[in-house]
């Protein structure tokens, strides 16, 4: 099979990416190998209002464009992130965003993909690259382009000679019923050793779950999950794993014809994980870039430079405070110690990708 572009995974990072490379003068495939996109739901499935976008990343411009979100894919909306000290001391932020269903919101994201004419094959893997060519369980495919959005563990990456990220969390989550108030709450200290436990609402249920740091919790994160969701009188279903990078923007994202977006590429903010917005402003930079190639043979590597200018800073900001944090989270007392000198200030301050002190 001959295609222009070959879109590895059809998340938020490759969907968006076909929407924007897709057009009558250009063949994409997007490939995924789930059966159903966006199922399981492997997220806490919180994603910022466009207006704390901007304040975080404030070279993106668009955003409205691009997150134009349809109200029946949105399943909570709330105005403040409560971080919880490992003695239960709240400190609470204004952050606007919402709980979107993911399980429904990638099939829309994909559906805006086909609507610009990509074309998508499920329960197809890629494999491997020989001499150039794709091997995936549909067989060989030649692309003037192969884009990895496939997550953090992207085989695209290794098989293109690039690396994907260094080190990801691994990460549970699962739905719980129950009323609950419009704010996301995130409990540090050994509840969840060197990450965060979290309830995000929705109406009438959560998102429940919770990501370690490797090096200070090996083994099953169920039987953490479990006390977790047993100290806040919880009970989960729909539970799935899933992994987080945490090592920042890898250090190439083109080599020859192949690129890496979203997860594959470390698009990911380390001080919270959130990933989905990286993944579709990535994404939206891959896709004009590809255009761009096609038509006129515009270097790939214009896409390198473009989501450096945009994400770069805040990304390595947000990589920078995480590893500040790691010489706090081994221990409750040293924890509770620094959420109470960063305050309300320094903690938003982390979660919005800034600086937490201004002198640092
Ligand atoms: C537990 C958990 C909670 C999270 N919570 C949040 C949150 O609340 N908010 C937020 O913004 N971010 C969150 N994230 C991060 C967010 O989910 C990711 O950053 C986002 O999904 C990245 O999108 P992506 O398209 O790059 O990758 P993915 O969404 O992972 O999509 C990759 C796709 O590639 C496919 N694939 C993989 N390998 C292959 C292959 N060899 N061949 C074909 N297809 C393949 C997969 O099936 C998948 O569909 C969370 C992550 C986890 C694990």
């Amino acid at each position: 099979m001959e295609v222009d572009v070959l879109i590895v995974g059809a998340g938020p990072a490759g969907s968006t990416t076909a929407r924007y490379c897709a057009g009558k003068d250009s063949r994409v495939l997007l490939i995924d190998r789930r059966r159903e996109i966006g199922y399981p739901v492997q997220c806490g499935e919180f994603l910022p209002a466009p207006k704390e976008m901007y304040s975080m990343f404030p070279r993106t411009m668009d955003l409205e464009e691009l997150f134009r979100i349809d109200s029946e894919h949105v399943k909570g909306v709330s105005e403040f992130v409560d971080m919880v000290s490992p003695r239960g001391r709240r400190y609470r932020c204004s952050f606007e965003g919402m709980t979107l269903d993911r399980r429904q919101f990638d099939k829309h994201l994909v559906k805006l993909a086909t609507e610009r004419g990509a074309e998508v094959r499920t329960e197809t893997a890629f494999l491997s690259m020989k001499d150039g060519l794709a091997q995936t369980t549909m067989g060989e495919i030649r692309a003037k382009v192969i884009v990895g959005a496939d997550g953090p563990k992207s085989r695209t990456a290794r098989a293109a000679g690039l690396k994907g990220p260094d080190m990801c969390y691994p990460a549970i989550t699962g739905q719980a019923e129950g009323d609950f108030e419009p704010a996301i709450k995130m409990y540090f200290g050994s509840i969840a050793p060197g990450g965060y436990a979290w309830i995000i609402p929705k109406k009438d249920s959560a998102n429940v779950g919770l990501g370690v740091d490797p090096r200070l919790h090996k083994g099953s994160l169920r039987p953490l999950f479990d006390r977790f969701l047993a100290s806040r009188l919880l009970s989960a279903k729909d539970v799935t794993m899933g992994f987080v990078p945490q090592s920042g923007p890898v250090s190439r994202t083109v080599a020859g014809k192949v690129m890496l977006v979203g997860d594959a590429a470390g698009h990911v903010m380390a001080t919270n994980g959130g990933g989905i917005p990286l993944a579709m402003v990535a994404g939206r930079i891959a896709g004009q870039a590809i255009g761009a190639h096609l038509k006129d043979g515009a270097p790939l590597e214009q896409y390198e430079s473009k989501w450096r200018h945009v994400l770069g800073k805040p990304l390595d900001i947000s990589l920078w405070t995480r590893k500040l944090g790691d010489m706090f989270f081994p221990s409750d007392r040293r924890m509770e110690f620094a959420m109470m000198a960063l305050g309300e200030r320094g903690l938003e301050r982390a979660i919005r990708c800034s600086r937490v002190f201004y002198f640092l």
